[in-house]
């Protein structure tokens, strides 16, 4: 038998209405403002099993009396919560907080928190009869709902901004979601999936009422893993403001229920390029500052029109909580001192809190003896593309240990995060001398170059400022990069000379190629798809005069940073011979034609070496 309806009610966190969840469960019928759940405390305080809730191993789906589910026979779960809470000694050491702990909500079923608040919203879904699901996010959401619709055996429909990172795109995708990329941002999906929902009569799920009750699992297991003791503060990354508003509504039922005695501070974190709730927060003002075009790395709260603001702020105020914001290069710096310290690898929006952390400490907004809990929302292998960005690329060497020794002996460039020295900062106007680059190397990269891999430095640095170019700090990272590459390239036996391409209107581009094989030179022309197509057929054919060998390519990616970034275009060549050996050829240059040639020169030798071999 269902249970009854009247344990929970939900009303409008603004204009106070009441509404029957058959009605609407996720925005004000009259003014459009979010809903709350108002649970009956007495009522769950007689049905839940206090040995059970004391005893029982932590899942999020052991706190079933806590939420507004009346059908549990409804229930979809995937094994969300008991995530593990970790106490950050190294960090904490480091900065002076000995208490610090960090709940990884990474480890959750789809690898973020919001599997917390799926397991109630779909498990509603099904209450309510849902047809099919739709939703608006920026890659997590639509993740997890895709996982728990697809269980539930409900189509889901997605709408997400263009540019969500592919991590959470082919996890959408594997879930069996039906995603559509949209053109704009967040705040134009929000808007397209509630009208979806309304011509099509899907149940529209996203940041409502009935998600956030899911997410007081995380406060009630924080609670249970500090074998029942309270925490001074927790921090958590804002977004819609959904989670944080739901993990503050657990430790509210905790206390209302007498299971904890006090209650902690709420700290809402925001990167600044889209501090939405910390700003109004700040300024005291009673919605959100919207902002238009979000701009940070942690692409997760790059949500310009928070729908649960006022949630928010009621749980930073009630708490005496506060609001801090971080810089993307300090999230990037958190993000991995948490995975170099104490092993935790969460995505930029799960690594904020503790990148607030030192600015907290000296502000005085939380003080050195207090037990604090960070919340990393969500696994860094969410977004790989932004944890790399932290690093050199690594170095690619031929299989044999001397290679590997050498390696050992000069390292690898390791990128210094700091703020006035941004990737796209100039390092060199004018052509500097080797000992200047050596010093800039050093202090940019901790990297001492030396010898050839100096020599080959200087020459690009001085072509790149003599073709009029300035000389960016990821010009200099990819020039390195490159540097220490070649070192392991054999140089022999092709070597191009000089090359001329022509591409007219309406007709096939040609070109003409001279090249030194084996120390004879060879010239020949051809025309191709493309001038690089032409080029490389011409070397084809003037290299056949001395060799039988010749690799086919198998893929070919052109990467242009924007100019505000790099002047290079970086090229790769993956290149196949026909005893199935296979080499990953780089190379960067201004112009895509040199960058191209000299990648599939490198492909050529090493793998000409190889058929040596
Ligand atoms: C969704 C999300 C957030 C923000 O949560 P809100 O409930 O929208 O405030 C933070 N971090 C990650 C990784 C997320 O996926
Ligand atoms: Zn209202």
């Amino acid at each position: 038998m269902p249970d009854s309806p009247t344990f929970y009610e939900l009303i409008c966190v603004s204009c106070g209405k009441k509404w029957k969840e058959e009605e609407t469960c996720t925005t004000c019928k009259d003014c459009g403002n979010a809903l709350d759940v108002k649970m009956d405390t007495q009522y769950i305080s007689k049905k839940i099993n206090q040995f059970v809730l004391e005893h029982a191993p932590l899942s999020a789906a052991k706190y079933l009396d806590f939420y507004p589910i009346r059908d549990r026979s409804k229930v979809v779960s995937l094994s969300e919560g008991d995530t593990p809470l970790y106490l950050a000694k190294k960090i904490g050491k480091q900065i002076g907080l000995p208490k610090l702990y960090v709940k990884n909500e990474g480890h959750n079923p789809t690898g973020v928190f919001k599997d917390r608040g799926s397991l109630v919203e779909i498990t509603k879904a099904l209450e309510l009869g849902a047809k099919a699901v739709c939703v608006a996010s920026t890659g997590n959401m639509a993740a997890s709902v895709a996982a728990y619709s697809s269980q539930a055996g409900l189509p889901c429909y997605i709408l997400v901004p263009e540019g969500t990172p592919i991590g959470k795109l082919s996890q959408t995708l594997s879930y069996g979601g039906k995603l559509i990329q949209v053109r704009g941002v967040y705040a134009d999906c929000v808007r397209l999936a509630q009208e979806l929902s309304e011509r099509n009569g899907y149940y529209l799920a996203g940041d409502y009422a009935f998600r956030a009750e899911g997410a007081k699992s995380t406060a009630f297991e924080i609670i249970e893993q500090l074998h029942w003791s309270v925490p001074d503060v927790v921090i958590v990354p804002v977004g819609c403001g959904t989670n944080l508003s739901g993990i503050w509504k657990g430790f509210a039922e905790l206390k209302e229920l007498g299971f904890i005695e006090k209650l902690p501070r709420m700290i809402a974190v925001q990167p600044k390029g889209c501090d939405t709730i910390c700003n109004a927060y700040q300024n005291k003002d009673e919605r959100y500052t919207l902002i238009e075009k979000p701009n940070t790395i942690a692409s997760a709260v790059g949500i310009g029109v928070p729908q649960d603001d006022i949630k928010c702020f009621n749980a930073l105020r009630d708490s005496k909580g506060t609001s801090q914001t971080a810089s993307d290069a300090e999230i990037l710096a958190a993000q991995q001192l948490l995975a170099q310290e104490e092993s935790i690898f969460t995505e930029p929006s799960g690594a904020i809190p503790v990148a607030t952390l030192p600015e907290l400490l000296e502000k005085a907004i939380i003080s050195p003896l207090e037990t604090v809990v960070c919340i990393a929302t969500g696994t860094g292998l969410k977004d790989p593309k932004a944890a790399i960005s932290s690093f050199s690329e690594p170095t690619s060497i031929e299989p044999n240990i001397e290679q590997i020794e050498q390696f050992l002996k000069t390292g690898t460039p390791t990128i210094s995060s700091s703020e006035n020295e941004k990737i796209e900062k100039v390092i060199f106007s004018s052509a500097p001398n080797s000992q200047k680059i050596v010093s800039e190397t050093e202090k940019l990269f901790q990297y001492t170059a030396t010898g050839d891999v100096l020599e080959n430095m200087t020459q690009e640095i001085t072509a790149l400022i003599q073709r009029g170019n300035e000389v960016k700090k990821a010009d200099l990272l990819s020039i390195l990069e490159e540097a220490i590459e070649n070192t392991t390239i054999p140089e022999d036996p092709l070597k191009i000379v000089h090359y001329e391409s022509h591409d007219s209107r309406g007709a096939k581009p040609t070109a003409r190629i001279t090249i030194l094989f084996q120390e004879s030179e060879e010239s020949a022309q051809a025309s191709g798809v493309g001038p690089v197509d032409a080029l490389i057929k011409a070397m084809k054919i003037a290299a056949s005069k001395q060799t039988d060998f010749w690799p086919t390519l198998h893929d070919f990616q052109v990467n242009v940073a924007t100019s505000q970034e790099s002047a290079l275009v970086k090229v790769r060549m993956e290149m196949r011979d026909n005893d199935g050996n296979q080499v990953s050829a780089k190379a960067s240059s201004p112009d895509i034609i040199v960058a191209s040639l000299n990648a599939f020169m490198k492909g050529f030798n090493l793998l000409y070496e190889r058929k040596g071999r």
